[in-house]
Parts: C-alpha cells; sequence; structure tokens
C-alpha cells in the first residue's frame, strides 16, 4: 500500500522536535549536529532569536495579503537586496524552483520582442535548478527527467570544464546561459573564478543574458554574500531562495533594468511570493547577513573548517580523497560510498547531506560557533573511524 505521504524521498528514521543555533533534538531526546542545515536552507541555525521574533511579530499582525496591493514588508526587503547587490530590480517567490521558472521566462521574454528572437539555453552537466518542468528541463539529468517527457524545449547541456564546447555553443543565436558558481548537489563543484569571468565576457561578446543560480551557493555561504563576488563579475538574472528565508519559505529573482525591462505589468505572478510574513524574515536574514562583521567570521571559520577538514581527509586516507568548495560549502569526496558515510555520520548524531559525484555535503549554519565546529570536526572523525572497523 503506498504510505500517506507520496514516497518521493528515502528518509532516515530521525524526526526533530526542536532546534537551536547548529544543534536538533529528536523525538528521542539524543542531540543532533547538524551540518546540512536542511541543504544550506537554515543559514542563520535553528531558532535564531531576531528571525523568531521578526517572524512571530509579523504573525501577529498580518500573514497575508494579495499582490494586487502595497506589501511593505516586500519592498524593505527589495530595497535592502537592490543596495546590496547588482541588481535594480526583485520578484520574489516561495522556492528556487519557482525563482528558475521565472528566470528562464524572463530571458525568453527579453528576446521575444527582437528583430531576432532567441530562445536557447545553454545549462551544464551535473547542475540542479529544481524540479518543475524547466527546471528539470534546464539541468537535463536522466535521473531527474525519466519518465516526465515531453520535456520543456531549448536547453542544451555541456560537460562541466568542457571549455570547447562552450566556445563552439555560445553564439548569436543563444539567449542565456544558466549556470551554479557552485554546484551543490552535482558535488560541490566551484566553477573558477576565470571561467566565471571568461563566461561573463562570452556572454557580453554575444549579448547573451548570464542566468546565475546562487539557491545554494548565494546568502552568504561562500563567505560572500553571493558567490559571484569572489570573481567580480555580475549576472543579468540570478535565482536566490533557500538561505534567504532561514527556514521559511521564500525565493527572489534579482536582475537588472536591462534583463528585466519586458516584464511589464501581468506578464509574471504569484499568490504566495513575498508574503509579509516570508518578506519579514528575509528582511531579518540580510539585516543579520549585511552587518560589519558577519561575513568577516564566516570567512574565518571556513578557513578554521577547512583546516580542520584537511587533517581528517589526511588521517583516513582509505575513506576520504580529498576537500572541496569552498566558504561553508563544502564536500568530502569519498572513496567508500557518500551515502554509507553519512549514515556513519548518523550513528554518531552528525547530519550531513549525501551529493553526486560521491561527495558528502558539508553546509553548517554560518552561525556555527568553534564549539560545534570542533564537535563536527570530532563526529567526523569518529564516523570515519567506525568505517574502518
Ligand atoms: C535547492 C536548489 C534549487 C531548487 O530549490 P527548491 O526550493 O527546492 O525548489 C535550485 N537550484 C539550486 C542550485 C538548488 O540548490
Amino acid at each position: 500500500m503506498i504510505p500517506s505521504i507520496l514516497p518521493t524521498y528515502n528518509r532516515a528514521p530521525m524526526a526533530f522536535t526542536h532546534g537551536d543555533g547548529a544543534w536538533l533534538t529528536a523525538q528521542d531526546g539524543a542531540r543532533y549536529l547538524d551540518f546540512g542545515a536542511g541543504i544550506a536552507v537554515n543559514a542563520l541555525g535553528h531558532a535564531h532569536p531576531a528571525l523568531v521574533a521578526a517572524l512571530t511579530e509579523q504573525a501577529s499582525k498580518l500573514w497575508h495579503v494579495s499582490n494586487l496591493y502595497q506589501v511593505p514588508q516586500q519592498q524593505r526587503l527589495a530595497d535592502l537586496l537592490v543596495d546590496h547587490t547588482f541588481a535594480d530590480t526583485v520578484f520574489f517567490t516561495n522556492s528556487g524552483t519557482e525563482s528558475c521558472e521565472l528566470a528562464v521566462k524572463m530571458a525568453r521574454k527579453y528576446w521575444s520582442g527582437r528583430d531576432t528572437p532567441r530562445t536557447q539555453i545553454v545549462a551544464f552537466e551535473g547542475s540542479f535548478h529544481g524540479r518543475s518542468s524547466a527546471g528539470i528541463a534546464a539541468a537535463g539529468s536522466e535521473k531527474m527527467t525519466k519518465g516526465f517527457g515531453p520535456l520543456l524545449p531549448g536547453f542544451t547541456h555541456l560537460r562541466w570544464g568542457d571549455h570547447d564546447a562552450l566556445h563552439a555553443t555560445l553564439d548569436d543565436s543563444v539567449a542565456a546561459v544558466l549556470v551554479e558558481p557552485v554546484q551543490g548537489e552535482g558535488g560541490i563543484r566551484p566553477m573558477p573564478d576565470h571561467c566565471l569571468r571568461g563566461l561573463r565576457d562570452l556572454c557580453d561578446r554575444h549579448g547573451i543574458l548570464l542566468i546565475l543560480d546562487e539557491v545554494q551557493c548565494g546568502m552568504g555561504r561562500t563567505g560572500k554574500l553571493f558567490a559571484h563576488e569572489w570573481p567580480g563579475i555580475t549576472p543579468d538574472i540570478m535565482m536566490v531562495a533557500k538561505g534567504i528565508g532561514g527556514g521559511f519559505p521564500l525565493g527572489a529573482v534579482l536582475a537588472t533594468e536591462d534583463a528585466a525591462a519586458a516584464m511589464i505589468a501581468g506578464s509574471h505572478g504569484s499568490t504566495y511570493g513575498g508574503n509579509p510574513l516570508a518578506c519579514a524574515v528575509g528582511t531579518k536574514v540580510m539585516e543579520v547577513m549585511t552587518a560589519p562583521d558577519f561575513l568577516p567570521e564566516v570567512n574565518r571559520k571556513a578557513a578554521r573548517l577547512r583546516q580542520g577538514l584537511e587533517s581528517l581527509v589526511a588521517d583516513h586516507p582509505d575513506i576520504f580523497d580529498h576537500v572541496r568548495g569552498t566558504g561553508l560549502m563544502l564536500g568530502l569526496k569519498c572513496r567508500i560510498p557518500a551515502a554509507d558515510f553519512v549514515q556513519a555520520g548518523y550513528a554518531q548524531h552528525l547530519l550531513t547531506v549525501p551529493a553526486a559525484d560521491n561527495v558528502v555535503r558539508l553546509l553548517p549554519p554560518l552561525t556555527l560557533t568553534d564549539d560545534d565546529m570542533d564537535a563536527g570536526l570530532e563526529r567526523l572523525d569518529a564516523a570515519a573511524a567506525s568505517r574502518v572497523a
């Protein structure tokens, strides 16, 4: 008999009742250290006092109004995002996949009214852009698309790191390039800075819109507010979600005025997008992350964790191949099945997340303390040791 919850996930047996910072408490009272953070969602940890206050204060006033009216909470968050990024304008969604939908629509609309309309979007193998029809067509992997055809047409997929194919494919017929600056689901694969700069140049040369999917790598995860700030480029359109809501469902599409110019009244919409509850939380997340000390601390902790992980890998050469990633978006490339290591972590009350390419993802809350980090490194070591015995 089919379970009452559609069985699209292989769930671990733990159920959590509450959280506090980097820690989760299970129904049986056991405390787990959360190095997955809801897959980069709980960027400020669990039950961050400022987020709890922002949500409960808004919840006591007004939960929802239609986008038929002014939504001041939305205006505040949009202004904050515009102030701190390349963007001139923002549309709020409820998830990453909805951000993908709009990014694709916006790019197509941009070209639709022109003398030589373009529709083709170039994306990359190993990418992940969500589970909507546009999202799975954009990522293109058979694991996600099989049986769901006919797929949304107009996507070309290039191998990660295949510069020849990139140069051969990007010409004046391409509407947009869609890429994660750091692939998350694909196994924590950062695109090197010089490649991102080269990609931006190629797009400029051919008038192609550059869409960055920063759903996982954005919102402070790499030690900058957005990952593209490291190579010093800017996209035309950017997808955001996950960390921006700190655990409340919220996403956004950020764009330049030029890229967004065709999105006139009536061209897109969302019932819940930019809901006052979500925007009250999102505003607080942005305020916390843009405080002067926040990102320097993320970078300090990232360097410390990286160092600990390098020792871990050196101590367990039969379990791990190498550390990869950037900021607090780190991956352990494994020599045993990554899913087995994640299981071994559960036994040590440590939560990590498997990814493609046999990588275990470490995405701790950006607010983790040095003590949390040391506890995490100890548990990783214990999990690795348990696999040898
Ligand atoms: C998680 C993710 C998405 C999809 O976000 P949802 O909120 O699950 O729809 C899209 N792109 C990237 C890079 C992601 O990590």
